[in-house]
């Protein structure tokens, strides 16, 4: 089978950690007999400036076909003052909406060599692996009615509406469950339905399709501020957690910071299943933005580009054993003591860009031997 995957690198430093992704591929493609077309476009600032729009209806339908799209970065200061809908950003929300991204997956994984780059004490980070579920289309950030009012008396109110619906609860439910069957068999679905009708249909909705579909797998119920606080009290209890849009923006920055920098931390967007082929649409990018303070210097980490691919090989392409291959390679180089400026320790060696992923590729020849 042949993947088609769109490349959009963006701004910043995203063009800077794509090309990187760009050569882990070739590199696939040539010695691990994986068959790749690649194509890549303009998103953002960089489409902004050559075609006046954030994303043209022309990327917008390479994504729409792309097996997988892989995101850079987008967005710098000279976009700062852009009107709404001329800002960069504008981009990747047009990518998320058609392409129908309801599911965001963020894992936080610690590697062994960077225990001591957390926050918190090395033997409660040491071997986490978690992955957070967010709703992403759905919830208070596009419930309506929405907005900002001035009352007769001159005062404002403001309003925003938690929504959720059935099928949107089922759907991302089933995405937890399915990660969690390829996991440890555990998911954690957290919401607040002490205090909101919408997280007392949360919860019915999950246990209804875990009852129903999932029943081998053990789900537990956890309020969402007990979710936040466990996070940073005992991380290693969770394997899968899911959660709405408005927590889940919490929660997975709270559970990414764990591991140390946001140069480490890739993720992926899932879509709906194409009612055809089966598929479905994903986005796999970097957490980080476009960094425009060391832009155009060679100083990005590229590893959370390529830990994205990684996810796209595991997701999108089904192919275990060339995400783990990349992700070993990836241990390997930390292992070795290189590191970026973003992750610097001392007595460890500080490298560019350019030299972290050619000592990915040497790990992967090594490797493949
Ligand atoms: P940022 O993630 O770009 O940078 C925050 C800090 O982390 C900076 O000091 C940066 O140098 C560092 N950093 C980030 N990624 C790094 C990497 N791979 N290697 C080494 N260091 C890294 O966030 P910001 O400064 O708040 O935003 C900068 C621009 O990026 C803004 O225009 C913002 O809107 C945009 N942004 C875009 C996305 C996206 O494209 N998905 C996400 C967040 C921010």
């Amino acid at each position: 089978m042949t993947a088609n995957l769109l490349l959009l690198p963006g701004d910043g430093i995203g063009p800077e950690v794509t090309v990187q992704v760009r050569r882990v591929i070739e590199w696939l493609a040539k010695n691990r007999n994986v068959s790749f077309t690649l194509d890549e476009d303009l998103v953002g600032g960089a489409s902004l400036t050559k075609h006046d729009t954030p994303i043209t209806d022309a990327a917008m339908e390479k994504a729409m076909k792309a097996d997988a799209v892989l995101f850079g970065a987008v967005g710098g200061p000279q976009w700062d003052r852009n009107a709404f809908d001329k800002k960069p950003e504008r981009g990747l929300l047009r990518l998320r909406k058609d392409m129908e991204l309801f599911a965001n997956l963020r894992p936080a994984l610690c590697f062994p060599a960077l225990t001591d780059a957390s926050s918190l004490k090395p033997e409660l980070v040491s071997g986490l692996d978690i992955m957070i579920v967010r709703e992403l289309t759905g919830g208070v950030y596009f419930g309506e009615p929405r907005g900002i009012e001035t009352l007769a008396d001159g005062s404002r109110k403001a309003v925003d509406t938690q929504l959720y619906t059935t099928e949107e609860v089922r759907r991302i439910a089933r995405v937890a469950f399915d990660l969690a069957r390829k996991r440890k068999g555990e998911v954690h679905s957290a919401e607040k339905s002490n205090v909101m009708h919408t997280g007392v249909l949360w919860r019915e909705e999950v246990t209804h399709v875990h009852a129903t579909e999932y029943r081998e797998l053990k789900l537990q119920h956890i309020l969402a501020d007990n979710a936040a606080m466990q996070l940073v009290r005992n991380p290693k209890q969770f394997d899968v957690i899911v959660t709405d849009n408005l927590f889940g923006d919490i929660l997975s920055d709270e559970a990414a910071m764990l591991t140390g920098s946001l140069g480490m931390l890739p993720s992926a967007s899932l879509g709906a299943k194409d009612a055809v082929s089966g598929k479905s649409r994903a986005l796999y990018e970097p957490i980080h933005g476009s960094a425009p303070d060391i832009a155009g210097q060679n100083k990005a980490n590229p590893i959370a580009a390529v830990l994205s691919f990684a996810m796209c090989l595991r997701y999108s392409l089904d192919d275990e054993a060339n995400a783990a291959l990349v992700e070993s390679a990836v241990s390997a180089v930390l292992d070795q003591g290189l590191r970026t400026g973003d992750i610097m320790q001392p007595g460890k060696q500080l490298v560019s860009t350019t030299q972290m992923a050619d000592a990915i590729l040497k790990a992967l020849d090594a490797k493949a031997r």
